[in-house]
């Protein structure tokens, strides 16, 4: 039984809520914090438990240190944004409170995706007796999981991982992004990049597609390399592995509004100076955008996230695909929200919960693929991501 403090009220904060107040045998107490309290409110309204709620700007040490010290929570599940990653582990630290996130901290001005930041806290947590567990959402989180566990069950060496992210559902409106505008488009914008033979190999982006068919008839697809943070945790964790590859589906229609919106300048990151006031254009891009929140009703269909993981077993070469297949309109009818904030509030919650039953809990800055998978991905079978293998599943990827 322990007490968490959620901080962000977004799409994905709206899902670890809902599934942190369905298991009080865990989560006994639940506080949600954000900026914009009106949006935890809004949250709180739709859970049939109570819950507090409460202001607070995560950019802002001394706050996240008066709030933390008032709530007293075991925990902090911070699903805000990746730039207020270090201002929420300080302020953990400054309060001895354990940590856990889903995406890796960027500065604002740069979008560079990496770990290092991060890692640098290290000693400080295991000094402190803490832990922080980064990245727990689905990519990265699951799919860290996913190959941990192939690794473990299936392989005695892995050579060669595929990431392939496939969402197959569609909200209806010209262009929309299925979580936050901003980090989506400096995410899906930013230069490829992949490990092949011990180093990142830089790309353009969008510059390498291949079809892709998921299993259980959910669709044929296109997908794209990009980077992905997980590929540097992973390749540092699993030193075998000699070419790691992350792919995402898109639409034409998604990747042509995109290229029209990045040649007008409207996914920059730059400040511009428009009538005496400083505009960055991807945040003035979000406020024109559908909220990601508001997607739910709206979108059909299902997306389908795996692993495809190739090495040797008893010195033979052996393929291996593990997926979850997660369906937008059932993640609708039980949380209010469309699968990519689902699949992303999901594994939160779980490695909450890995951390608070003692299973994770140790000192220090971990991975996900450091920590034993099988808990996990039992777990994930009971809260709503359930997942299958197909072993030598046939695929030809580039
Ligand atoms: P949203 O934009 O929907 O929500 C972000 C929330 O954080 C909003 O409620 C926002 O407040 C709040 N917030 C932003 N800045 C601050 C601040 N300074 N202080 C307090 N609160 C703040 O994003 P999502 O829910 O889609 O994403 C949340 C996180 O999940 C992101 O870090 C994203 O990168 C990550 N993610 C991870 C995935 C994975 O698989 N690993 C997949 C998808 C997302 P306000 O409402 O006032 O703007």
């Amino acid at each position: 039984m322990a007490k968490v403090l959620i901080i962000g009220a977004g799409g994905v904060g709206q899902v670890v809520t809902h599934k942190c107040a369905q298991l009080p045998e865990v989560f006994s107490e639940i506080v949600l914090a954000s900026r914009t309290e009106a949006k935890c409110k809004k949250i709180a309204a739709q859970l049939s438990t109570p819950i507090e709620t409460a202001q607070v700007d995560a950019d802002n040490v001394p706050e996240l240190v008066a709030l933390i010290n008032r709530v007293k929570p075991e925990l902090v599940i911070n699903v805000a944004l990746p730039y207020q990653d270090l201002t929420i582990m300080d302020a953990c630290l400054e309060t001895g409170v354990n940590y856990l996130d889903t995406a890796n901290y960027e500065p604002l001005d740069t979008a560079k995706f990496e770990y290092k930041w991060q890692w640098a806290y290290q000693e400080r947590f295991e000094k402190a007796g803490l832990m922080a567990l980064l990245g727990s959402g689905f990519d990265p989180g699951a799919t860290n999981m996913f190959t941990a566990y192939i690794a473990k069950h299936y392989f005695d060496e892995i050579h060669t991982l595929d990431i392939i992210d496939v969402n197959g559902g569609d909200h209806g409106y010209p262009f929309a992004t299925n979580f936050n505008p901003e980090i989506n488009i400096r995410e899906v914008t930013a230069e490829c990049r992949h490990w092949e033979n011990g180093e990142f190999v830089t790309t353009p982006a969008m510059s390498l597609k291949q079809g892709f068919t998921c299993p259980e008839g959910v669709g044929s697809f296109d997908i794209y390399r990009m980077y992905h943070e997980e590929l540097e945790s992973l390749t540092k964790h699993f030193p075998t592995i000699k070419k790691a590859q992350f792919w995402m589906s898109f639409s034409d229609n998604y990747l042509k509004h995109l290229e029209v919106l990045g040649n007008v300048g409207m996914t920059g990151i730059e400040p511009i100076e428009y009538q005496g006031q400083q505009i960055v254009p991807i945040q003035f891009l979000k406020a024109l955008l559908p909220d990601p929140s508001t997607l739910g009703p709206r979108t059909k269909g299902k997306t389908c996230i795996g692993c495809v993981v190739r090495g040797l077993k008893d010195g033979k070469e052996k393929t291996v695909y593990l997926y979850n297949i997660c369906d937008h309109q059932e993640c609708y009818q039980e949380v209010q929200s469309q699968a990519i904030s689902y699949t992303t509030g999901v594994p939160a919650m779980i490695g909450a919960k890995m951390m608070l039953e003692g299973k994770w809990m140790q000192p220090g800055v971990w991975n996900m693929e450091q920590l034993d998978p099988d808990p996990f991905m039992q777990d994930m079978n009971q809260h709503g991501l359930p997942w299958k293998v197909i072993e030598e599943p046939g695929f030809d990827l580039k």
